[in-house]
C-alpha cells in the first residue's frame, strides 16, 4: 500500500523551468546557485533547503548526451566552413564544444536539482 504524501503536490514542470534559469524551484525568487555550480544551502527568499537535493553526476551525464547530439550539426557546419583546414576545424570545434558544455551544464544542473526537489528526492546520506 502506498502511503499518502504529507506535503502539498509540487508542480514539477514549473519547478524545472525555474531551476533551469537558476531560480529557487519553490518560490522562483531566490537564486539556486552561489557561483557557477554550487547550490546554495537554502533559498535566501523563502528558506527552502535546496542543499538537501544532491545532483551528483546526473547533470554531467545529461549535459554530455545533449552536447554529443548538438555536435552533429556543429561538425557539419564546421566542415562546410573549413573544408581544407583540419586544424581550424578542430580548434573551432574545441571552442564551440567547450562553450556549449559550460552553458548547458549550469542549465541542466538547475533543472536537475529542481526535478529532485519536485519529487522530494533528498540526499539520504547513502
Ligand atoms: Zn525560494
Amino acid at each position: 500500500m502506498v502511503t499518502p504524501m504529507t506535503h502539498p503536490e509540487r508542480d514539477q514542470q514549473q519547478a524545472v523551468l525555474r531551476g533551469t534559469f537558476g531560480k529557487c524551484p519553490n518560490c522562483g525568487e531566490g537564486r539556486m546557485f552561489r557561483g557557477y555550480l554550487q547550490v546554495v544551502p537554502e533559498c535566501a527568499s523563502c528558506g527552502e533547503k535546496l542543499g538537501l537535493y544532491r545532483a551528483a553526476d546526473g547533470p554531467a551525464f545529461f549535459t554530455m548526451t545533449i552536447v554529443l547530439l548538438l555536435l552533429i550539426p556543429v561538425i557539419w557546419i564546421g566542415w562546410t566552413i573549413f573544408p581544407d583546414d583540419p586544424l581550424m576545424l578542430m580548434l573551432s570545434l574545441c571552442a564551440v564544444t567547450t562553450i556549449i558544455t559550460l552553458v548547458l551544464l549550469r542549465l541542466v544542473k538547475g533543472a536537475f536539482v529542481a526535478f529532485l526537489w519536485a519529487n522530494e528526492e533528498r540526499d539520504r546520506g547513502a
